[in-house]
């Protein structure tokens, strides 16, 4: 008999290793103003993977009952990710889609927006390979599963080469992103990413040696870039290796976004995507901040020629509350001049758009973001055939944007999921040259 519970996706199919701990989510909220989330399901020492696997399994059993039985002690009242589902046996159903692999803390940079907690050189008793392997052979693996592999700095991390040889034999695992900082050429990320199977992320933060050195606690910024100009010799998709750029006081000269713009040029990496994020401690941005971020976007538009650099969710609405505030605030007089604040605003009185997207970043965009109080999206986009009703969202198929009579331009309206939005748009055969130029801000 069928019966009606309250669960998450989290719990239903992801798993976070850490060295002496093991979660079900990532996920953070407030609750009563106190921060809740990052559910630990236990704390262990254990070296068994079978053991571990064994505790997973009756953790996440656990958690489902309390949530269900309203417990006191439930970890996940009041989050939004709770869904009421239809189920024969929720707890049969556990099925891991989703690993976060960061069991070992150890590295060779010390950036300064980082902590010990990411290089404290803590390491798992355990080996994660084993707990994935034992996960296979009990059923407890999904058809399609997506590692994601931190840490520390995953290549430096004990046996790294031999465990990521171990991962080719689990036809299951679709495919891995390292978040590495790409100090060292990996011959085992090589493969992965050879075999299509693997994504990268590794952060820049700066243009000169000298700035680098104080942002990252160590000298290399070119043995940095020319790693990833091997990584990119060996991908079809540019997409699949992400750069980062995170600003703090550090990197914010003109002269630091000239030489950074110039050495993506030089080290042939002007068409992977660019993420610009904000070191998460810096509270309030300063206006040089504000400016050399603008400014970063507006350059890499110039050599990518596409819409390919994003800010992450922190900063775009840092950025967005300030323009929003008018010209009574200081720090947006002193962006009104720049380049692309001039070029959001011509763009938003001169042409008519659409979000594509009805998630929580769409909606977002539609109602709070600064250029829609320029102009209004005229819709949300979504081709899904369960699209939601709503009245506070105007929501629409792509045919709306085939047959209107004036060319209306796309926002994309998902940060994590931009790539796959880029390709529901090329199948419903809309040329790519209608997603707009412009951070959407
Ligand atoms: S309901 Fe929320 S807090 Fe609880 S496990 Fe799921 S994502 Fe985490
Ligand atoms: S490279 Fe990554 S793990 Fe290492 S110090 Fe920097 S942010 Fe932390």
């Amino acid at each position: 008999m069928k019966k009606i519970v309250k669960t998450c996706s989290s719990i239903q199919s992801a798993i976070y290793l850490a060295p002496n701990e093991i979660r079900t989510c990532c996920q953070r909220y407030f609750r009563d103003k106190k921060l809740c989330g990052d559910v630990v399901l236990f704390k262990t020492n254990d070296i068994n993977a079978e053991k571990i696997l064994d505790s997973i399994i009756k953790a996440k059993k656990s958690l489902i009952s309390k949530i269900n039985n309203d417990d006191v002690d439930d970890p996940c009242t009041g989050c939004h990710s709770l869904e009421v589902s239809e189920f024969e046996q929720p707890q049969k159903q556990i099925l891991i889609n989703h690993i976060s692999i960061e069991t070992d803390t150890t590295c060779n940079m010390r950036c300064v927006y980082c902590s010990p907690i990411y290089y404290g050189g803590n390491k798992s008793n355990y080996d994660p390979i084993q707990l994935i392997e034992e996960m296979d052979k009990k059923g407890f693996l999904d058809k399609s599963v997506v590692i994601h592999w931190g840490g520390g700095e995953p290549t430096i991390g004990e046996d790294f080469e031999n465990r990521l040889n171990r991962l080719t034999k689990i036809v299951n695992i679709k495919s891995i992103r390292f978040f590495t900082n790409s100090t060292k050429n990996s011959k085992g990320i090589s493969n992965w990413l050879k075999n299509d199977k693997a994504q990268i992320t590794t952060s820049i933060d700066a243009g000169s040696e000298e700035t680098f050195r104080k942002v990252r606690g160590l000298r290399g910024i070119q043995r940095v870039l020319s790693n990833l100009e091997n990584y990119k010799k060996l991908i079809n998709n540019p997409q699949k290796i992400t750069i980062k750029y995170i600003f703090n006081k550090y990197n914010c000269k003109n002269e630091d976004i000239k030489l950074f713009i110039e050495n993506l040029v030089k080290y042939d990496l002007s068409s992977l995507p660019l993420q610009i994020s904000i070191d998460f401690k810096i509270e309030k941005p300063s206006i040089e901040i504000y400016k050399a971020a603008l400014n970063l976007y507006n350059q890499h538009i110039k050599i990518s020629k596409k819409f390919n650099a994003f800010f992450d969710d922190h900063f775009l609405h840092a950025i967005s509350r300030i323009l929003k505030k008018g010209s009574k605030d200081k720090t947006y007089s002193s962006l009104l001049d720049l380049e692309i604040v001039k070029i959001i605003n011509e763009f938003a009185e001169n042409h008519e758009w659409v979000i594509w997207g009805t998630g929580s970043f769409a909606k977002y965009l539609f109602s709070e973001s600064y250029i829609s109080t320029i102009k209004k999206p005229l819709a949300l986009i979504s081709d899904d055939p369960f699209k939601e009703e709503s009245k506070d969202f105007n929501i629409k198929d792509s045919s709306f944007i085939k047959n209107h009579k004036k060319k209306i331009f796309i926002c994309l309206g998902s940060v994590s999921y931009r790539n796959q939005i880029i390709k529901k748009i090329k199948a419903a055969n809309i040329s790519e040259d209608h997603i707009a130029n412009i951070p959407f801000i």
